[in-house]
């Protein structure tokens, strides 16, 4: 056989996308599944968007470009950070990604080696650990529960801090859990992170996916301090339903930002040039489709958790953002991963066993599908769960 390198043994193939795929060969089957595994909008990517793309790729905009971003595409997203989260930043502070997905692998790439830690709030989002363990460091698990509407406190970053510690994750609003720190939250965990002096990356993809009254507040906002130490990971795949355009960006410390852009020159170099024309549009010209995304985002998570309600034996926080919910599955006594496989099978609902992320307890539930879909799937899992308890 072929010797592959030791870090392949260090990482292992995503579950998410082992579920998501038996449910899509089920439905190529005939079978009516209703999927609640999905973690993108099913929403078509915004027409004036896509025209801008278009528009792009007929001026010619189809050859190499800086390996940091088109600069258009910087300075705009430096109007986009003082706009939406008060934040001064330079373009130079600022690099354009392959998706928020290789904004985060390439940040972990230029500051972790062997030896350092990162701290990460437990459930969270499967690829973290995944990254950490490819450069090498030691991801340090925080555990978090319902009862603090799966939020971290400062006390428990405190205890977690250790000489070999380099940087947190924070990711509000939060996959799996759809939870969302309040501005205060944020504060008293920038505490400690100033006290420390350790360094934050704040993932903040779902940034404009929030219920009710629920505020996006950046970390990086409480002092120049703390924007010091805070690296920001956003993209255009969840806000703007361009999950296949690949386009995510940075803005961090100038060293970082040219760090990551060195990496990127000698890796994917720019990211698509026409699809960063896309973004610029999607930053640059009305919010409206931002706004009825979320329209309907809010009614189906409505009806979800109504339907929840209606199901005693699981227990579920209301989540503030995202289109996520964390469901306690414990008073079944099934492990996370048995529960989403009996549901799939026998009663044709996809869902993501919590396991992925950290937390056997639960299983993910993603309303980013039609109405329908949700009403019908609930009504299969409530029957699942009463026959089962
Ligand atoms: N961060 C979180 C928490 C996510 O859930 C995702 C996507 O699922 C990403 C980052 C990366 O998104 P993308 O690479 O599509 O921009």
């Amino acid at each position: 056989g072929i010797k592959l390198a030791g870090r392949v043994d260090r990482i292992k193939p995503s579950l998410t996308l082992a579920i998501t795929a038996k449910a899509k060969a089920m439905k190529a089957e005939g079978i009516d599944v209703c999927s609640f595994s999905a973690g993108e909008p099913d929403f078509d990517t915004p027409t004036h968007v896509k025209a801008a793309a278009q528009r792009a790729l007929d001026e010619g905009k189809t050859k190499y470009g800086p390996a940091a971003g088109e600069p258009t595409l910087r300075a705009a997203l430096a109007r986009k950070l003082e706009r939406d989260n008060g934040l001064t930043y330079a373009p130079e502070n600022i690099i354009v990604t392959n998706g928020g997905k290789h904004s985060l692998f390439e940040l972990i790439q230029v500051l972790i080696e062997p030896g350092d830690e990162v701290i990460i709030p437990s459930p969270y989002w499967l690829s973290y650990p995944e990254m950490v363990a490819l450069a090498g460091g030691k991801s340090v698990f925080v555990p978090t529960s319902a009862e603090t509407g799966y939020k971290i406190v400062p006390e428990q970053l405190h205890a977690a801090i250790t000489p070999n510690t380099k940087l947190f994750v924070l990711n509000s609003p939060s996959n799996p859990t759809g939870a969302v720190y309040a501005p205060d939250e944020i504060r008293a965990l920038a505490a400690e992170v100033l006290k420390h002096n350790i360094l934050v990356v704040s993932d903040e993809i779902y940034e404009k996916i929030l219920y009710d009254n629920a505020k996006h507040f950046s970390i990086a906002a409480v002092s120049p301090e703390l924007q010091a130490r805070t690296i920001i990971s956003n993209g255009f795949a969840k806000s703007h339903a361009m999950t296949g355009w690949r386009v995510g960006y940075i803005a961090a410390p100038v060293e970082i930002v040219k760090a990551m852009a060195t990496v990127q020159g000698h890796s994917t170099s720019n990211v698509c040039t026409f699809a960063q024309f896309g973004a610029i549009a999607a930053l640059e010209s009305s919010q409206d489709c931002v706004s009825e995304m979320l329209n309907a985002f809010a009614v189906r998570r409505r009806a979800i958790l109504k339907h929840l309600d209606a199901i005693p034996p699981l227990g579920c926080p209301r989540p503030d953002g995202a289109f996520y919910v964390f469901v306690d599955i414990s008073h079944t006594g099934y492990t996370s991963l048995d529960f989403c496989k009996e549901l799939l099978e026998k009663h044709r609902v996809a869902a993501i066993p919590g396991s992925a992320f950290g937390n056997d307890s639960c299983i993910r539930l993603s309303y980013a599908t039609d109405l329908a879909s949700v009403e019908e799937g609930m009504m299969r899992l409530a029957k699942f769960v009463e026959k089962i308890t």
